[in-house]
């Protein structure tokens, strides 16, 4: 069975078909780094990842680019309120992003490009726009001609020309043939970053930006692209309407990911409910802060609570529970080659996360009961089956990822003491001495140890709030 998106730019699902057989180039709006990314931003993050593992699990090389809007009227402003200079804010951001990205497991782009290193590029496509008639300049900015492109103008986002606004986004409006004109280079202001062309000096329009990237590093034409839905206006459709008047064929699926908001309400600086990575530290580790994120539907709009976030962190530890004691029952078990067929059919139908994850945890409740069985040729399938499954959605319990976070080289030394303590207990049983025993069992409860009498003799875990 073959993977099925919903594609925003047909508003319909359809069957994924490559350009190329066997390979695919994915583009994805990464961060406009003006601030620390908010959960929104990594739940992009953490969606994108999954799609990614997901066709590399279905046999396909992926190339995939996700760019850094390095630029841009946010950042200048933030960091002349600041009186730093506007690199400093995009990459002091920046780095806050990517190491977002990487404690929740995502894997790192094939290219991170930046706006401000592909300048040569936009000034190609602004001249190709000019020579084909659909881009002008006007004091000393240049304004892609949406009239041009009325018959297409429109298309992605379903609405007509003459139902749209002026785009305001310059201070040039009266320059502009038409209000709905928007800006593909923004001419220099005093006191902003600005770059040489034919054209004068200036900086990017955002837009632009995207179209020049996507296509330096998938080809004029590419598969899929992806970000969030309120990127479809103006966002994606101006860089379809550059990329195709210009001639390029430009992304044949486009991907659009729900929002994500906190208690109901959009997340803003000005109502205070703005929740960052650290604000979820406190209260779940990165492998279930990532579960949380990744179970909704992608297409979902997502409402963050503490209490949602705790059912997440409960599901998880269902599957690292089961993982943790088949292991110990079974010894170390590879993640199976292939993952079930429900689990496949979940993810290939539209990426459908929340069904894959029920398949996920039936087979934990089936290897549990296999557990409780003894049944270990059982185990053991189950363990190579949920290992694999949580795999692809990046969180497996014993992957390199999530075994090598902190604390857990501790590990070795506790489980040695705990073990002596265990040792005790169980010799202060045999010789019928449950008071003593159970002081030993009270004395490690209270360090936050909990010990579980198991058919395979005890076993013990750190306590979770
Ligand atoms: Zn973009």
């Amino acid at each position: 069975m073959s993977l099925r998106l919903y594609d925003t730019g047909s508003r319909s699902v359809r069957t994924f078909e490559p350009l190329e057989e066997g390979r695919v180039g994915m583009y994805v709006c990464g961060a406009t780094p003006q601030a620390s990314p908010h959960i929104g931003h990594l739940r992009s993050g953490v969606i994108y990842d999954v799609l990614l593992r997901w066709l590399r699990a279905s046999g396909y090389e992926v190339t995939f680019a996700r760019n850094v809007t390095d630029v841009d009227d946010k950042i200048i402003a933030v960091a002349a309120e600041r009186g730093v200079p506007w690199f400093a804010v995009a990459e002091g951001n920046q780095r806050v992003f990517t190491q977002g990205y990487d404690l929740l497991g995502c894997l790192p782009p094939t290219i991170e490009p930046r706006a401000t290193g592909h300048v040569p590029e936009m000034i190609v496509l602004i001249r190709r726009l000019i020579e084909k008639g659909h881009a002008y300049t006007a004091a000393g900015d240049v304004y892609f001609d949406v009239k041009s492109w009325a018959d297409h103008y429109g298309e992605l986002s379903n609405q007509r020309l003459e139902n749209m606004r002026p785009t305001g986004d310059t201070p040039n409006e009266d320059a502009k043939r038409d209000p709905r004109d928007f800006a593909l280079w923004k001419g220099a202001k005093p006191g902003e970053p600005s770059w040489e062309t034919p054209w004068g000096d200036g900086r990017p329009g955002w837009h632009l930006e995207c179209s020049a990237m996507a296509t330096k590093y998938l080809g004029a034409a590419f598969d899929i692209h992806g970000g969030g839905v309120d990127l479809i206006f103006p966002h994606h459709e101006n860089e379809i309407a550059q990329s195709r008047a210009a001639g390029d064929g430009f992304a044949r699926y486009w991907l659009h990911n729900g929002l994500l908001t906190v208690d109901g309400e959009k997340m803003s600086k000005s109502v205070g409910n703005v929740v960052l990575l650290p604000d979820l530290l406190g209260k779940a580790r990165p492998a279930e802060i990532r579960y949380y994120l990744a179970s909704a539907h992608y297409r979902s709009l997502m409402d963050y609570t503490d209490a949602a976030l705790a059912e997440a962190v409960s599901a998880y530890q269902r599957i690292e529970g089961f993982v943790t004691r088949a292991s110990e029952v079974v010894g170390a078990v590879e993640p199976a080659d292939a993952v079930p067929e429900a689990f496949a059919a979940a993810m290939n139908d539209d990426l459908g996360v929340p069904q894959a994850l029920a398949t996920l945890h039936e087979t934990v409740r089936e290897g549990n009961s296999a557990l409780a069985a003894g049944d270990e040729d059982a185990v053991r399938g189950h363990l190579a089956s949920v290992r694999a499954m949580a795999g692809v959605l990046g969180l497996d319990p014993l992957s390199e990822q999530w075994t090598q976070s902190g604390g857990d080289d501790l590990r070795p030394v506790v489980d040695a003491l705990v073990a002596v303590a265990l040792e005790q207990r169980q010799a202060a049983r045999a010789r019928k001495d449950y008071a003593s025993a159970d002081a030993i069992r009270d004395g490690l409860t209270a360090a936050g140890i909990v010990v579980e009498d198991t058919p395979h003799g005890a076993r013990w875990e750190l306590k979770r709030d």
